[in-house]
């Protein structure tokens, strides 16, 4: 008997993205979505989109943007269509938070990350009920629906979540006079008609609020896929939080063989001595998505290139 396989819904003319936040250079775990989220496209005909995420300036690092960019090029990664920047969209974020609010699906948050620890560590829609209107530094928050809205990954399986976090408002303007990622990622998933999404786990926590923004700006919602977080061969995320190395674009097609057998793709050893474009191209003719595992870890198998940034820290 065939094992059960997954189930997914792709919709055609299928339009993907790959849209990295410039905090620092691409990292391994970022290829990986990288490239997941390019083959996944191309297997399906579709458009690959790259989107940059520059939303939050106090977090991100000078030159990233350009070395994220360059070194996708070396990877011979082509995108369609012109690269979207977040820094220019503020005035669309706007608009759509004004129509939120007309809803009445937001209200002004003063809860400090102080109060919220003193009040048991999760925010319970303490100020959804209080109203106030002060000059006071405020978040602004997203009325999150009453009934949890469930979600199920073709590769994660079900998101198991508390009532507590799936009831959660969140916010979506930060106190710091910031979009919240939340607003952003999806006014501009439904701007650029994304249909299909493939991207880290780190981010299957947020697919709820995203979900409760596509219900809210009535739009349909795209089809996600999370892949597996790598973790390095001690077991911990590979993050920029962490200092995992960047990948240079020298050992492009090693990093890319690298990154298509830890996605489960088996690719052919001769592929080892292949170009990036021979590779992404066999890539796209052998993709199944259904061989993505559910973790990937380098422990037994570390990259030629890790921990080189950790030596500071020995
Ligand atoms: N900019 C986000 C990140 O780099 C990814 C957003 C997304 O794929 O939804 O973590
Ligand atoms: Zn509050």
């Amino acid at each position: 008997m065939q094992p059960q396989s997954p189930t997914r819904t792709i919709t055609e003319p299928y339009r993907g993205r790959f849209a990295p936040s410039p905090t620092g250079p691409l990292h391994f775990g970022s290829l990986i979505a990288a490239l997941a989220s390019y083959l996944d496209a191309k297997a399906n005909n579709g458009n690959w989109l790259l989107r940059i995420e520059d939303l939050d300036p106090p977090r991100e690092q000078p030159g990233a943007t350009n070395k994220i960019i360059k070194t996708l090029e070396s990877f011979g990664f082509q995108w369609d269509e012109a690269i979207v920047y977040q820094s220019q969209r503020h005035q669309r974020y706007h608009e759509i938070l004004n129509e939120l609010a007309a809803q009445n699906a937001t209200y002004a948050c003063y809860c400090s990350r102080k109060s919220i620890r003193e009040m048991g560590g999760i925010y319970l829609n303490h100020c959804r009920a209080i109203n106030k209107i002060s000059n006071q530094p405020h978040a602004i928050r997203l009325k999150q629906s009453s009934t949890p809205l469930p979600f199920e990954d073709p590769v994660q399986g079900k998101l198991e979540q508390s009532d507590q976090q799936a009831l959660e408002d969140f916010v979506v303007f930060r106190k710091d006079d910031l979009f919240a990622y939340q607003l952003a990622v999806v006014v501009d998933d439904i701007d650029q008609r994304i249909n299909c999404i493939v991207r880290g786990a780190d981010l299957l926590d947020s697919t709820p609020k995203q979900l409760r923004l596509y219900q809210l700006l009535n739009a349909t919602a795209p089809s996600y896929l999370h892949i597996p977080l790598v973790l390095d061969s001690s077991g911990s995320k590979l993050s920029k939080q962490n200092y995992a190395p960047a990948i240079k674009p020298r050992d492009a097609s090693n990093n890319l063989y690298r990154a298509l057998q830890l996605l489960g793709q088996n690719p052919e050893s001769q592929l080892q001595s292949a170009t990036c474009e021979e590779i992404l191209a066999w890539g796209v003719n052998h993709w199944q998505w259904e061989r993505i595992p559910k973790t990937m870890n380098l422990k037994n198998q570390p990259l030629g290139n890790e921990g080189e940034n950790h030596e500071a820290e020995d």
